[in-house]
């Protein structure tokens, strides 16, 4: 694309669209991409970009992928959509048991939400209709941890952290839910009996009115990309089994191998009652998400009032997305992925090590796929952006967090291209006022 064309599209670009978390007329940088393959963007001037955000955790086999392509072209040439009251189809039968065969033991009935958002949303309306169905109408509220983050429609906000959430701002629309402390514990740490006891004591005190634990097993995303120990994953099972109260995971970002694991329950060896996916469900081809629930949820909902879930989106099951799902998943058990995440994990441990060691970072973590550099302070975005794009590479932090969860056919090299690009922005911020900001 031409100087003049780039240009032109920026122009309209800024007088008309929202972008993720952005003000309009806010000025802030925007590269257009006309194209993207691999691991690699093309912008509209020609550059092209090594992709560190994997399209936030969607993109697990990289861009234009063949067989992906081939998948949906096929499913094209049938129909891309037809409706799934009354209707169903082969692609989403076929994928619906595939998530079944995956998916930790007991996870039996499969329901196809729009996005991730939408799949928390129908969570949390499953466990409010499981306990109805049970006569137990008034546990109906949701026990979440802080730095959590399960989406952005009302319901889903209301158990994202209270802070990076902004409550405040929606506190009049948002339900009340109840919170405890994120676990402290680390990945390879045994879990703080403190954090476990704070947990104990939300379900002791409100077990007449909670409907749910809802949390990201082992890793909690765009809340902190923290990190924690699986036996507190384990044990909060426990805990929700003692006081009789649902556990939702929301496993939309660690779905699919992120962690090291096919999913990040495996770590801990547990089940929950209600299971998320979305992002790399998909293999970052379209929008779609997958609620996963037990035989029991189901069956208490059907012998409820009104007898039915009480949900069903137009495009549920969309053949085209549920086409593409199991290719992608199909062609991710297909590969060396575990070896893969393992090689990725090595390279971002080696590769953003010395990181560690700057005055203004806080602390590097790797698991699996997900490399972290924490600064002290925030980014200062409009000036920050654009140094990892003079890298060739696609990297986009938020707040203090700069971090990369790269598609996981990335080789070698180019994982290394990308952490050498982190290591020279890192390296080259000073602390100013409040922000992390180029040195220059
Ligand atoms: C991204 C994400 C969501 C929301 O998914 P959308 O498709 O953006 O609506 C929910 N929970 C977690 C853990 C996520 O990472």
């Amino acid at each position: 694309m031409n100087q003049e064309r780039a240009k032109a599209l920026l122009d309209i670009d800024h007088a008309h669209v929202w972008h993720p978390y952005s003000a309009v007329d806010a000025g802030m940088p925007l590269f257009p991409v006309v194209s993207a393959s691999g691991v690699r963007l093309t912008l509209a001037d020609g550059r092209e970009l090594i992709d560190g955000m994997a399209s936030w955790w969607c993109v697990i086999h990289g861009y234009n992928h063949p067989v992906l392509n081939h998948a949906i072209e096929r499913q094209l040439g049938e129909m891309a959509h037809v409706m799934f009251g009354g209707l169903t189809h082969p692609p989403a039968v076929h994928l619906a048991r595939k998530l079944v065969e995956i998916s930790p033991q007991g996870l039996e009935l499969v329901f196809f939400a729009d996005s991730g958002s939408v799949s928390v949303e129908v969570a949390m309306k499953m466990a409010v209709q499981y306990w109805h169905g049970q006569g137990r109408p008034n546990k109906c509220r949701f026990v979440a941890l802080r730095n959590g983050y399960h989406g952005d429609t009302l319901h889903a906000m209301s158990v994202c952290d209270p802070v990076t959430g902004m409550h405040s701002l929606f506190s009049a629309v948002l339900p009340k839910q109840f919170f405890v402390a994120a676990p402290q514990a680390g990945f390879a740490q045994p879990a703080d009996p403190e954090d476990l006891q704070a947990l104990e004591r939300v379900l002791v005190e409100h077990r007449e009115e909670i409907a749910a634990l809802i949390l990201e097993p082992v890793v909690q995303g765009a809340g902190g990309m923290r990190f924690y120990s699986p036996d507190y994953l384990r044990a909060a099972r426990a805990l929700c089994d003692r006081y009789q109260v649902l556990l939702i995971a929301d496993e939309i970002a660690t779905g699919f191998g992120r962690t090291g694991r096919l999913f990040a329950c495996e770590h801990a060896g547990i089940t929950p009652d209600i299971l998320c996916l979305g992002k790399a469900l998909t293999g970052g081809y379209t929008t779609m998400a997958a609620t996963l629930t037990t035989r029991a949820v189901g069956e208490a909902i059907a012998h409820g009032d009104p007898g039915v879930f009480m949900h069903g989106p137009t495009f549920m099951a969309n053949p085209l997305a549920c086409a593409v799902s199991l290719a992608s998943i199909e062609l991710l058990l297909d590969s060396p992925w575990q070896g893969r995440v393992s090689m990725i994990e090595q390279g971002l441990r080696e590769g953003l090590a010395a990181c560690a060691d700057m005055a203004h970072v806080a602390e590097v973590r790797v698991l699996g796929a997900i490399g972290v550099v924490e600064l002290i302070r925030p980014v200062d975005m409009r000036r920050v952006q654009p140094l990892f794009v003079e890298q060739g590479v696609w990297v986009r932090p938020f707040g203090r967090l700069v971090y990369v969860m790269p598609p996981f056919v990335m080789e070698q090299d180019d994982l290394a291209l990308l952490t050498s690009a982190v290591m020279r922005v890192v390296g080259g911020l000073v602390v100013e006022g409040e922000y992390c900001v180029p040195s220059f």
